[in-house]
């Protein structure tokens, strides 16, 4: 047995070693060998275009609207909520029409650098405002196979509510662009071309309080409506072709409550981050974080997948089902502040508009273009990668061919994204429906020695975080030191 995963990891290890004399990083595979650049591209100073109009406020669409003041004199931002409001009260508070804002929201290096790059001073207020970035070597790790051996490794994995990292990036845009900015709050019902055109000329609305709709012109539309995005809908309804696209579901079910943070731990000592996390191959389908966010506060969430849930009464005595006791006893005597709140996380999808011809000024980033496991906390970062990869298209083509540009270098940058955690879901035995693959099969051979490496292993662990940070290759893992640990880990009872 041993000698097997022995054998197979070398068989591996060497196809891997092969592939990385060619390609010195896996990065420019996936797109992202421009990474270190995004959203640090000087300022245009004449802008070529009028007006770009972006569908929804949150996280992606905010974003969008940051790299499109590069481009544009003007921004109209739309949503649901009234985002307004929001940014005058100028505190982090829930809204409608984000359901999943009670919910854990840890944030990779990927998007706190990204937000970095383009509001200078945000991970300083996010800070002040009490998130706490912390480098995934601190975080304390239990994986099926055991407690992760870790070390710092220089990028941090940000704790924080989630009013508080959308709070930010409205605060720092409004703050700089609100002259530019024209904010609406109602619903997109679709958009607008004229017959024969290969563009779209604007969107049509139903604003707040009223029962008719409006037309608003643009010359760019993004589509960051989320996860309920109609995009699809509303570009059939001008004659445009289906995109085809990847869903699946993992069945996966939230639950979290809030606690306070007692008065006899070390007040200023921030609370070590807990992650307790299941893998198909252990035969448990539960996950649970328990992490300090800002005002002093415990935040629990557990996470069932494969149609596991965790429920909204007896919700500590479920976290005693974990194969580690850490989750339960980490809250048990602690003081609940909130009821326990409860969300199925539904369909994971992608959309491969690449594949279809677009109008040529039309975008989707965020959920409305792949929503994922939200398990995997992959969610923020690909939304920031979105905005970042439109400016580059605007920095190099103009709208006639922007939407493609755009959608081919998304098709690469999502692909690792979407593909593993896929593999891995593919694993348990509800996810439906199931779609087979080479990837997967790796994948199984792969994560055990992975995982058990790093039980023992911080070289080992320190790769597997900066892969998880969304930043690092995963041919990181070819390093010669990497792969003597994992042989030799292949071979430990
Ligand atoms: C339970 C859960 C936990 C998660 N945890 C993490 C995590 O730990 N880390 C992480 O990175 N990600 C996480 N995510 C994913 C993350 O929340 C999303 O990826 C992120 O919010 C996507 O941002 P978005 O702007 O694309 O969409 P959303 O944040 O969903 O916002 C969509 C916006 O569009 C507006 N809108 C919708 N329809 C219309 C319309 N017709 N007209 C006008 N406005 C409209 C809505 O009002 C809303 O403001 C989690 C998700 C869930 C469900």
């Amino acid at each position: 047995m041993i000698f097997t995963i022995a054998v197979v990891l070398l068989v591996f290890l060497v196809s891997l070693f092969l592939l990385k004399t060619r390609y010195a990083n896996l990065n420019v595979l996936t797109g992202l060998d421009d990474l270190e650049r995004l959203g640090k591209f000087p300022p245009n100073k004449n802008k070529k275009y009028k007006h770009a109009i972006v569908c929804g406020g949150s996280i992606a669409g905010l974003l969008s609207a940051r790299v499109l003041l590069d481009h544009f004199e003007r921004v109209t931002i739309i949503d649901q909520d009234d985002i307004l409001t929001l940014v005058k009260n100028d505190v982090p508070q829930p809204r409608n029409c984000v359901p999943q804002q009670y919910f854990t929201h840890a944030v990779h290096s990927l998007f706190t650098t990204s937000v970095e790059n383009l509001f200078p001073g945000i991970g300083a207020y996010y800070v002040e405002q009490g998130a706490h970035p912390v480098d995934y070597g601190d975080w304390k790790w239990y994986f099926y196979t055991g407690w992760f051996v870790t070390r710092k490794i220089g990028k941090t994995l940000m704790v924080a509510t989630r009013p508080l990292i959308e709070h930010g990036v409205r605060k720092f845009l409004y703050k700089s662009y609100s002259e530019r900015i024209n904010t609406l709050c109602g619903s997109v019902v679709g958009m607008i071309a004229e017959d024969g055109s290969d563009m779209v000329d604007g969107i049509c609305v139903r604003l707040k309080n009223s029962d008719t709709e409006t037309k608003i012109f643009g010359d760019f539309v993004v589509d960051a409506t989320g996860k309920a995005s109609k995009g699809v809908k509303w570009l059939k309804e001008l004659g445009y072709e289906e995109p085809p696209s990847d869903e699946y579901d993992a069945f996966v079910s939230y639950a979290a409550r809030v606690y306070k943070k007692p008065e006899i731990s070390p007040i200023d000592e921030v609370m070590q981050p807990l992650a307790v996390l299941s893998h198909p191959h252990s035969g448990i389908a539960r996950n649970g974080y328990v992490f300090e966010t800002e005002n002093k506060q415990i935040l629990a969430t557990f996470i069932g997948l494969s149609k596991e849930a965790p429920p909204s009464t007896n919700f500590e005595e479920w976290a005693s089902g974990f194969p580690v006791p850490y989750l339960y006893d980490s809250i048990k005597h602690l003081e609940p502040v909130t009821s326990v709140r409860t969300l199925k996380a539904g369909k994971n999808r992608i959309l491969f508009y690449d594949q279809v011809k677009t109008p040529s000024n039309f975008a989707a980033v965020g959920d409305a273009l792949s929503n994922f496991n939200p398990t995997y906390g992959q969610g923020l970062s690909c939304a920031a990668l979105g905005a970042l990869t439109l400016d580059v298209a605007f920095r190099e083509t103009d709208l006639k061919s922007l939407s493609q540009n755009y959608f081919n270098k998304m098709k690469w940058r999502l692909f690792i994204t979407w593909n593993l955690p896929k593999a891995l879901d593919q694993g348990y035995p509800n996810t439906s429906p199931k779609t087979p693959n080479l990837m997967m099969a790796v994948l199984k051979m792969m994560l055990p020695p992975v995982f058990k490496g790093a039980c023992h292993s911080k070289l080992v662990s320190s790769k597997f975080f900066s892969f998880l940070s969304l930043s690092g290759s995963p041919l990181e893992f070819l390093d010669i030191f990497v792969l003597r640990d994992l042989v030799k880990c292949a071979f430990r009872r």
